[in-house]
């Protein structure tokens, strides 16, 4: 899930696009005082939400904090994963919510939350066919099985050529006829601050606050928190996940407003301890959180590796050529900070292929030579261990028993690839950080996506989809590919389509 600088430019693009279609519409109309629907975020799932409670005729109002509505598809890679879908039929796949069930179970380890899960797969191949019915266009040959996470057992895994931004204008139309037919009523730039309880304790209203800090109160029979998650709020990141927030590549309004807004009707959060990174990135700086530089190509099946890779103690701690993306990943977990570093001699800058994404080697040279941040290079492994902040001794001994191993064709960790000894001075060592730009943990819901509260029993009138419910829901403790997008339109549809009954 990364977003490389030029799509993002593209992203703001299209969300000043966006802004000005859709707030003069809302702001002429003004605010409804009462209604049957309040839904908190114009995003993944708000969108859904209100454009099938509007269809049966609820009376909807949407706010968002932001300008524009779109909400993390504006930055998202969009990846969904549905089984059973029209597409595939149609492409001769047999697929069932059965299997990708199963495939979620074994990539996870069993970590996801089976209630939460089988709703979203069971219900993901009527969303993706209804997101293709309204014009959301598949790159050629998709589905496949996989690209940046585990694979799956079948193709199930779509993807876009415009990302996330490809199911925002699927969405876009029936959403923006809604706002102009007055079935549904947007107010941007309008932040819900907090929750209103009737005497038995049912959801009733929102207070929001305008750009301009005016306060307004809105009623409503049901409230759905549709208000993303808190990736971007690095305190609450690092309070929730136990590490700082590296990378700031997140949508900026997920500040974690609605698991305050649940845990003050007396939901609460969990799955926190599912906090899981990708196996790294090369940061542009220091301070954090900062932006993505780079980052190695870590795939075997795109590049056999020919460097190692090493912790802060600088002991090996995977096999370099693990074909599982999975494998390294769950190694990382495991390391101090979940950093590595790549380290290497001059014999592979002159043999192997380029190593980082999208540069050539005589990039990567050129970063050494600036003496950017995470790029050390040494005459000795002593001054690189130095350069580099590892243990001296430490990085010596490891370097001698892989190359000892490449000597012996017999590694001591089972790595099949060892194409040369590194010993040809100068040395060379990369920092990757392991990062997460989502948010894990979530805030706890029932079968129909009410909000409960510890007793099991729900919140009345309260509802939550999305990225609010935490990755680990639907991912557990891995990267499952698509299950935060398919997940949160799902949710959206079924919330407004049925789960949500208006009297
Ligand atoms: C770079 C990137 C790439 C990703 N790629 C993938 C991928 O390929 N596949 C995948 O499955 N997942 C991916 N994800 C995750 C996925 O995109 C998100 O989990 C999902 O889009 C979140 O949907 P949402 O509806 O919960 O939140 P959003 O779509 O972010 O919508 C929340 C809305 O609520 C608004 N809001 C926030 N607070 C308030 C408030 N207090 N009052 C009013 N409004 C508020 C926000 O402005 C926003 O519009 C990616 C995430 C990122 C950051």
């Amino acid at each position: 899930m990364r977003v490389s600088k030029r799509r993002f430019v593209q992203a703001l693009g299209a969300v000043a696009a966006t802004a000005t279609l859709a707030s003069g519409g809302a702001r002429a109309r003004g605010m409804r005082r009462r209604c049957d629907l309040l839904i908190i975020g114009a995003g993944t799932a708000g969108l859904p939400a209100a454009i099938f409670a509007a269809q049966r005729g609820a009376r909807v109002v949407v706010v968002d904090a932001a300008a524009q509505i779109g909400g993390t598809l504006l930055l998202s890679s969009g990846q969904m994963s549905a089984a059973g879908t029209r597409l595939q039929r149609e492409k001769g796949i047999a697929d069932s919510p059965q299997e990708h069930f199963d495939d979620l179970m074994r990539i996870s380890r069993g970590t996801i939350d089976p209630v939460i899960a089988r709703l979203a797969v069971d219900h993901a191949a009527p969303t993706f066919d209804w997101l293709m019915d309204q014009g959301y266009q598949v790159l050629p040959d998709y589905p496949v099985d996989g690209v940046a996470h585990e694979p799956y057992s079948k193709p199930r895994y779509y993807w876009s050529e415009r990302r996330g931004l490809a199911v925002l204008d699927a969405m876009r139309p029936a959403f923006s006829r809604a706002v102009a037919r007055g079935r549904i009523e947007l107010h941007l730039e309008h932040r819900a601050v907090a929750l209103r309880l009737d005497a038995s304790g049912a959801a009733s209203g929102v207070v929001v606050e305008d750009s301009g800090g005016k306060r307004s109160e809105l009623q409503a029979q049901n409230v759905l928190i549709a208000s993303g998650g808190y990736a971007s709020n690095a305190a609450l990141f690092e309070k929730l996940s136990g590490v700082p927030k590296f990378l700031d590549h997140s949508y900026p309004l997920a500040q974690g407003d609605g698991l305050a807004l649940a845990e003050s009707a007396g939901g609460y959060v969990r799955g926190a301890e599912k906090y899981l990174t990708n196996f790294g990135v090369i940061l542009a700086s220091d301070d954090v959180p900062t932006s993505q530089l780079a980052r190695a190509n870590f795939y075997p099946q795109r590049r056999q590796p020919w460097e190692i890779y090493v912790n802060a103690e600088a002991q090996r701690f995977v096999r370099e050529d693990v074909p599982s993306v999975d494998a390294r990943e769950q190694a990382l977990r495991f390391q101090p900070v979940m950093r590595h570093w790549v380290v290497f001699d001059q014999s592979v800058v002159e043999q192997a292929p380029p190593l980082i994404e999208d540069w050539t080697t005589q990039d990567m040279l050129d970063a050494f030579e600036s003496r950017l941040p995470c790029f050390y290079r040494a005459g000795s492994i002593e001054a690189l261990a130095q350069a580099a902040g590892l243990p001296e001794r430490a990085l010596a001994a490891t370097l001698e028993a892989y190359n000892y191993g490449v000597h012996t064709g017999n590694d001591f960790l089972g790595r099949r690839h060892l194409p040369c000894k590194l010993v040809k001075p100068p040395f060379y060592a990369i920092r990757h950080q392991g990062t997460s730009i989502t948010s894990t943990a979530g805030v706890a819901v029932n079968e129909r996506l009410q909000v409960v509260r510890r007793d099991g029993s729900a919140v009345p009138n309260l509802y939550a989809a999305g990225e609010i419910l935490g990755s680990g829901a639907t991912q557990g403790q891995a990267f499952c590919g698509g299950m935060m997008v398919t997940p949160a339109i799902t949710f959206g549809r079924l919330l407004g389509q049925q789960l949500i009954r208006f009297s």
